[in-house]
């Protein structure tokens, strides 16, 4: 997970690329909540300001206003690489004897250790602990007439997931590994500086003099563009280099050849649901999972319930299929956060006891079919059927919108221990009898790609079936810590 934002706005706009940046990647807060930053280039400098905590903390008004210059990025991050600490917020910034770089990254990458040894200095040049911190250094270091060259040779040495932003003196580029497992879009403001430059438009005195032109954007969701008011242009392609230059066209290089396979938890679950991707609208790709979840695992109930407020539109879409009235009986509290993003087991727990309350009247002696995006560990699950029941429900029967999920992945979501996945050590009846539910249906993977209606090699699945599209070294690289280990100080 994180979210990834870019903004290059037409020369002269003061302080609007980072207020762009900044609400842009508000709109990508659910992709992760640990922390947040931007970096702005006013042409000469870059400057970088992040910290722990969520967004509207971090990048609040009053500091805003310090950020001047027509490029900037911006970065929520969920860990999967290093410990939740401010030396790994991001972007990462490195000034190097080459370049001025500095990176928002979304994925993770599985060759951490052999890029590590690639490092001039080793470890002991690395201010924090991330392979975002690495790769940033290598970065700065690489030779080569620009970054576009550098990332050309850079990057072919580079694996696992990565959808990044980089931001140097006078350009902003977006970057997508070759599989594409995380998204990247790109769009354009048209003649922003005709409504803004008006007196008392957000520009104020720092108006662009010279007419209409356009801004660009990057965004790792639709939604990134829908909140800055930008349409979308296109994706960036997986194993293409865009480059985004304030009152030009955009340019495109490729340094691998395109290898689509796009995370398919992304539209079961990550993206929020008024995002597209793959030209679907993830709203009614999740509401027909829900019409295929109805037809593989019928359940005779009295009514149909999400778990919010992710499960909402496979919901409707299973109410939908099975005639069984839909019903929310669950509220969830708007103010803690999503409980799969927290990074302890400590914090997790919390947040699932302190999120969600069921509306005792609706599921008191009524029989359920809660429909869910997903069981990873089967806490989360069983202390949601543990509430309704407490609260009366005469049966629950769990639906899940997604296959059981049997390996970990390496590509950018948290889950990189068997054992913290239920499914792998447990069978289907072993976790509805863990959950406490009286009966328990996953949609298969057919079933999801029938609800998308498009083929599977479109997509990553290897959490569900193994098929890792990007070989992981077993011993060395399935380990979140790795950076932090004093075996690989030096490098
Ligand atoms: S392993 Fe699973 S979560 Fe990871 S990229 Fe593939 S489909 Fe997505």
């Amino acid at each position: 997970m994180c979210g990834v934002f870019g903004a290059a706005l037409p020369p002269g706009s003061g302080t609007e690329a980072a207020n762009v940046a900044a609400l842009g990647l508000f709109s990508l807060q659910h992709r992760g909540q640990e922390s947040a930053g931007l970096a702005v280039s006013d042409g000469a400098e870059l400057f970088l300001y992040k910290d722990l905590g969520m967004i509207s903390s971090v990048l609040d008004e009053r500091r805003l206003p310090s950020f001047r210059g027509d490029l900037a990025i911006a970065h929520c991050r969920y860990s999967t690489t290093g410990s939740t600490i401010w030396e790994n917020a991001q972007p990462t910034l490195r000034l190097g004897p080459r370049r001025a770089v500095a990176i928002g990254h979304n994925g993770n990458l599985v060759n951490t250790r052999d890029l590590l040894g690639q490092l001039k200095g080793g470890r002991g040049r690395l201010p924090a602990t991330t392979d975002t911190e690495l790769l940033t250094a290598l970065l700065a270091d690489e030779p080569g007439e620009d970054t576009v060259e550098a990332l050309t040779t850079l990057l072919p040495r580079v694996r696992g997931a990565y959808s990044l932003v980089i931001l140097d003196r006078d350009r902003i580029l977006g970057v997508r590994d070759p599989h594409g497992f995380r998204p990247l879009c790109i769009g354009r403001i048209r003649d922003v500086a005709a409504p803004l430059a008006t007196p008392g438009g957000l520009w104020g005195d720092d108006a662009p003099a010279d007419g209409p032109r356009d801004a660009w954007v990057l965004s790792s969701e639709t939604t990134g563009l829908d909140i800055v008011g930008a349409e979308y242009i296109r994706d960036v392609e997986p194993g293409e280099i865009v480059v985004l230059q304030p009152g030009r066209e955009p340019v495109s290089a490729r340094f691998a050849t395109a290898t689509p396979a796009l995370c398919v938890f992304e539209l079961i679950y990550f993206a929020r649901p008024d995002s597209y991707l793959e030209g679907r609208s993830l709203y009614e790709a999740r509401r027909r999972m829900g019409i295929q979840l109805a037809m593989e695992h019928p359940a005779d109930t009295d009514l149909v319930m999400p778990v919010p407020d992710t499960g909402g539109p496979a919901a409707a879409g299973y109410a939908e299929a099975s005639g069984i009235p839909f019903r929310e009986g669950l509220v969830r509290n708007r103010y803690t956060g999503r409980t799969f993003i927290q990074p302890s087991q400590t914090l997790r727990h919390r947040g699932v006891t302190m999120k969600l309350n069921p509306l005792r009247d609706v599921v008191r002696g009524q029989r359920l079919t809660v429909v869910d995006d997903s069981i990873v560990r089967g806490t989360t699950t069983k202390q949601i059927v543990a509430l309704l029941r407490r609260a009366g429900a005469a049966e629950v029967h769990v639906r899940i919108t997604a296959p059981p999920i049997y390996n970990p992945c390496f590509y950018g979501i948290d889950t990189q221990v068997e054992t913290e996945l239920i499914a792998a050590t447990k069978s289907v009846e072993e976790i509805r009898e863990f959950i406490g539910a009286d009966t328990l249906g996953y949609l298969s993977i057919a079933g999801v790609l029938a609800a998308l209606d498009l083929p599977y090699d479109r997509f990553c699945f290897a959490c569900f079936d193994g098929n890792y599209p990007e070989p992981v070294p077993y011993d060395v690289e399935r380990r979140k810590f790795m950076l932090e280990e004093p075996v690989l100080a030096g490098g």
